[in-house]
Order: C-alpha cells, then sequence, then structure tokens
C-alpha cells in the first residue's frame, strides 16, 4: 500500500486542528461574527455567550475559576504578561527570580530581558533526564526572591517537573508560582489547586485548536495574585488584556479543551503505546543509538533519540515524507546549540543526532510501522555511506 502523505510526528511544534474544532468556529467566521463587547444586540450576545462556555470548560479542566482566565495570543505572550506583569508589580519583594535552564525559549528569553533590566535571575541545572533537584531549588531560595517559574512538561525531551512538590514549596516560602503548562495540558492532568500554582500558562495549538489563542491562568484566591497589564486599550477582560476578543479562536480552543477532557484517558494509553511501540521498534533494530531522557517520567507522546554517527539534518533529509524535529521548532531555525540538550549533559557531537518525535492524535500504528522501517533503512544507509565506525567500548581496548 502506498502512502504519498508526509506523516506528522512534530506535535509539540504544534498539532493539526482537530476537524470538530474547525465545525465548532466556523459559525464564528460567518453569522455569527459579533464583537464579544457589544452589549446592544443579538450579534454582540451571541459571541459573549460562546466566550463565556469556552471560558467555563477551560477553567474546569484546569480547576480554576473562570474569571481567573484571560485569553492571550498564546503561551508566549502568556509567559512574558506573567513574567512582565509580576516583577512590575511586587517589585517591593525583591528582584530574584528562579527558573529552570530547560525552559522553552518564550520563558528564557522574557526572564533574560528582565536580567537586562537588573533583576537578578538564577537558571536551575537539571539532571541528565532533565530534572531539576528540589532541595538546590530550595538552596537557591533568597530573602529577595520574588517568584519562581517552572515548567510543568518539557517541549524538547517531555521531562515532567514535579510541580506539586515545587508549589508546595513555593506557598511555605510565600513566593509567586507560574509554570508553562504548554506541553502538559490535555496530556497529564493538571490542576492549578493540587500543585499550588498561581500563574499557568498554555495555548490552544498544541491540542489540536487554533494557533494565535491561548491563556494565562491567573489565581484570585489564597493567595490573591496581581499582575500590571502589558497593554491598554478598550477595557476588555477587566482591562488586564484588552483588545478585542478573538471569538473563532476561543470558540476553537474551548472546543479543544473539550476534546481532550473527552478523550483524556484513551488517547494518552494509545499515544503511550504508539510511542512505546516505535521506541522499542527503533532500538530492536539499531544499536549505538540512545534515548535522552528516561522513559517513565515524560510525557507519553515524546521521544528524543541519538543517532551515533549520523547527522540529524542528513537524516531528516533522507526521510522527507516524514515531519520530525532535530530540537524545538524556534530553535530550528537558529543555528544555537540546542539548550536543553547541553543542559542535560548531551555533548555537541551528540547533540548534533538527535531526533525529536512528537505523536499526536491523528497517527496511526500504521504510520508508526512505517516510521520504524524508514528510520531503520535511513540510518542504516547514512552509517554505511560515512563508514560509520562502531565505537570501541573503553573496557575492550586495553
Ligand atoms: C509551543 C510552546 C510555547 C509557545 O506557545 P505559542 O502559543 O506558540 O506562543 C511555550 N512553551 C512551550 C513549552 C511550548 O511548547
Amino acid at each position: 500500500m502506498k502512502i504519498s502523505k508526509t506523516i506528522y510526528l512534530d506535535n509539540h511544534a504544534t498539532t493539526p486542528v482537530d476537524p470538530e474544532v474547525v465545525e465548532a468556529m466556523l459559525p464564528y467566521l460567518t453569522e455569527k461574527f459579533g464583537n464579544a463587547s457589544s452589549k446592544s444586540h443579538r450579534y454582540g450576545w451571541e459571541a459573549e455567550s460562546a466566550v463565556k462556555l469556552s471560558r467555563e470548560t477551560i477553567s474546569d479542566f484546569i480547576g480554576a475559576e473562570t474569571e481567573e482566565i484571560y485569553f492571550t495570543s498564546g503561551a508566549t505572550e502568556s509567559i512574558n504578561l506573567a513574567h512582565f506583569g509580576i516583577s512590575e508589580m511586587y517589585r517591593e519583594k525583591g528582584n530574584h527570580i528562579i527558573s529552570c535552564i530547560t525552559e522553552h525559549s518564550a520563558c528564557h528569553d522574557s526572564l533574560k530581558s528582565l536580567e537586562q533590566k537588573g533583576f537578578e535571575i538564577t537558571f536551575l541545572p537539571v539532571n541528565k533526564n532533565g530534572e531539576i533537584d528540589l532541595t538546590q531549588f530550595e538552596r537557591e531560595i533568597k530573602k529577595n526572591t520574588m517568584f519562581v517559574s517552572i515548567m510543568t512538561a518539557n517541549n524538547e525531551i517531555g521531562t515532567i517537573q514535579n510541580i506539586k512538590a515545587i508549589g508546595d514549596i513555593c506557598t511555605e516560602r510565600n513566593l509567586i508560582f507560574h509554570t508553562d503548562a504548554t506541553q502538559a495540558i490535555g496530556k497529564i492532568s493538571f490542576n492549578v489547586n493540587d500543585a499550588n500554582v498561581h500563574l499557568a500558562s498554555f495555548t490552544s495549538h498544541k491540542i489540536y485548536g487554533p494557533k494565535g489563542i491561548g491563556a494565562l491562568y491567573v489565581r484570585r484566591k489564597n493567595p490573591s495574585i496581581k499582575i500590571k497589564p502589558l497593554f491598554y486599550g478598550g477595557g476588555q477582560q477587566d482591562g488586564f488584556r484588552p483588545g478585542t476578543l478573538n471569538v473563532p479562536g476561543i470558540v476553537g480552543f474551548g472546543k479543544s479543551i473539550q476534546l481532550s477532557r473527552d478523550n483524556f484517558n484513551e488517547e494518552n494509553k494509545r499515544l503511550k503505546f504508539l510511542r512505546d511501540k516505535l521506541y522499542n521498534g527503533i532500538v530492536s533494530n539499531l544499536s549505538d543509538m540512545h534515548l535522552n531522557g528516561s522513559l517513565e517520567n515524560r510525557l507519553q507522546n515524546n521521544l528524543n533519540l541519538v543517532f551515533d554517527g549520523v547527522k540529524s539534518d542528513s537524516l531528516m533529509m533522507a526521510m522527507k515524507d516524514i515531519a520530525v524535529s532535530t530540537g524545538s521548532a524556534c530553535a530550528s531555525e537558529s543555528v544555537k546549540p540546542n539548550r536543553i540538550l547541553k543542559a542535560i549533559g548531551l555533548p555537541d557531537d551528540k547533540a548534533k543526532s538527535v531526533i525529536r518525535f512528537g505523536l499526536g492524535r491523528f497517527n496511526t500504528e500504521e504510520e508508526i510501522n512505517i516510521v520504524i522501517q524508514k528510520v531503520t533503512a535511513a540510518v542504516n544507509d547514512l552509517r554505511l555511506k560515512s563508514n560509520y565506525q562502531k565505537p570501541v567500548k573503553e573496557s575492550l581496548l586495553t
């Protein structure tokens, strides 16, 4: 059987939009085009009630109240709003911020910008599995630490941080805690109360919704967190994040959360099955390769593999009908060495031989079988062409 379609395994970069999401959005791009702030006619009311419904679905899914959800243009904006908003509002608390070295660039680079403004940032290191050390985290807390920003799940190697423990420490030490939950939403259970989270960022296009719409959760009670807005305008969303609401986007985002919620267990079980099948298939066919991170503490849709002696760019070229990534989508546009792989101690030459596989809702078992065959054939072929020699184990040299 011939499959001409490119097999999409880059679901950490973005996901296809679920047809049910498209269907839910369409009326809001056509006949239901109203502005959710128009109070005087049916068009406005229709839009407003659709926004309300989405807000309820989204807040309910993460254990939040509806007033605690602010719509943004995506996780990048949410994270920036959180970082700049807290640092402006709580300046008197101090100027020290704790984060971790493996954060997404939206988090890392916005903190770097605060560093230039005079804030002191501690980027915690991680172990070879990408996990931070909680004891070290506690040791880094100072009198002038104002907030902590640590992601829930990593977009590169899928590592899941113990955000419950981090949240408990932050509560005990009276620190504000923001988490980038973009990759975690829909894949692992995420509840802002269980984890003692004060602010959380996430986005629709990583969970089969449209691009350009995301949310920031900001806690209103126990404690009430206040942050300074980045934009000023028409007073929408309590003036906290003004601008005419992206109604079709919000409707699609709500629908994507609803679908993730309704299919949660089944979908994640299936993703784990397919991911394990892909991993076991590749491992049994090829030698001189390894997994970055642990198989246990990672997102069930992620694989990050090193193929010794093979450049990832050549490997991607050799299997053009498989869409994968060598690093994060943002990082692959620049030539900088991958910060996350460096942080887990991967030497530069090995980092050039990494392929990230991100599985998603629309992948089939048949596709996984094809990918196993194609990866195996491409790696073998490239190794043959480059006269790759199996590395001799040190113990054999003596
Ligand atoms: C994709 C991603 C972002 C950025 O989200 P956008 O909605 O594209 O701005 C932030 N953090 C993580 C972990 C991501 O995977």
